[in-house]
C-alpha cells in the first residue's frame, strides 16, 4: 500500500469517522504497523472550528489511541482552558497517524504515505483556523522545511486555509517553564483565540 492508494481510501470517507475507521486498517508504512499498538486517527467534534496538528503519536497516544493525552496534552489542555477554548470542542489530528519506534521523528516516506490522511481530515473539518504545532506539521503544510521562530505570531494562508505555527507542547516542557517555547505556545494559542473571535463575529 502507498501514498496513491491511501489517497484513494481517503477520498472514499464520507466523514471523520468513516476514515477513523479506514485508517485503522492502513499498514503502508511496515516498520510503524509492526510495532504500533493503535493507529491514532485523531478527533473532531462536530462544527469544530479550530484545528490542531502535531507530529505523531507517542507512547500515550499509542496505548490510548487518543491524540495529545500525558504530559503534552495535559499541558495543551491547560493552555487551552487559559485562553478560553474547550479542547472537547477542538478537532486534534497528526501529521501520521502511527507511533514511530522510540518516538524518533517520521520518516519523510511516512509522511508521505500518511498524507492523504490528513489532507482528508482538513477537507473533512474545514476549519475556520488551523494551529501547526512543531517543526513537521509546519514543514507538512509549506511543502519545505520552516522553523517554528520565523514563522510564529502571524497568520499564513495556504491554498486558501488560514494558519498559524507555534512550538509542540513536548518542546515546551523540554525547554521548561522559563523557556521560550511555552511562553510562544501560550501566546499563540491567545492569538488563536482572538482570531477565532474575529473570524466568527
Ligand atoms: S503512519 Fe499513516 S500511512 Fe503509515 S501505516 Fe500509519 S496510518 Fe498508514
Amino acid at each position: 500500500m502507498n501514498a496513491l492508494v491511501n489517497g484513494a481510501a481517503a477520498q472514499r470517507c464520507a466523514d471523520w469517522p468513516a476514515l477513523a475507521g479506514a485508517v485503522r486498517g492502513c499498514i503502508a508504512c511496515p516498520e510503524l504497523a509492526a510495532t504500533r499498538r493503535t493507529v491514532v486517527a485523531g478527533t473532531a467534534p462536530a462544527g469544530a472550528a479550530l484545528l490542531l496538528i502535531g507530529e505523531a503519536p507517542g507512547a500515550a497516544e499509542d496505548a490510548s489511541g487518543v491524540p495529545f493525552v500525558g504530559r503534552s496534552g495535559a499541558l495543551l489542555d491547560r493552555l487551552l482552558a487559559e485562553v478560553g477554548l474547550d479542547r472537547a470542542a477542538v478537532a486534534v489530528a497528526n501529521v501520521v497517524k502511527c507511533r514511530p519506534p522510540g518516538n524518533r521523528r517520521p520518516t519523510p516516506a511516512e509522511v508521505q504515505r500518511c498524507r492523504p490522511w490528513l489532507t482528508r481530515q482538513l477537507e473533512l473539518v474545514e476549519p475556520v483556523l488551523t494551529v501547526l504545532l512543531g517543526g513537521t506539521a509546519l514543514s507538512w503544510v509549506f511543502g519545505r522545511p520552516a522553523q517554528v521562530g520565523r514563522m510564529r505570531g502571524r497568520p499564513h494562508v495556504v491554498d486558501g486555509r488560514r494558519y498559524l505555527a507555534s512550538y509542540h507542547p513536548s518542546a515546551a516542557i523540554r525547554f521548561g517553564p522559563n523557556g521560550a517555547p511555552l511562553a510562544s505556545l501560550r501566546s499563540d494559542l491567545a492569538l488563536a483565540a482572538q482570531l477565532l473571535t474575529a473570524l466568527s463575529s
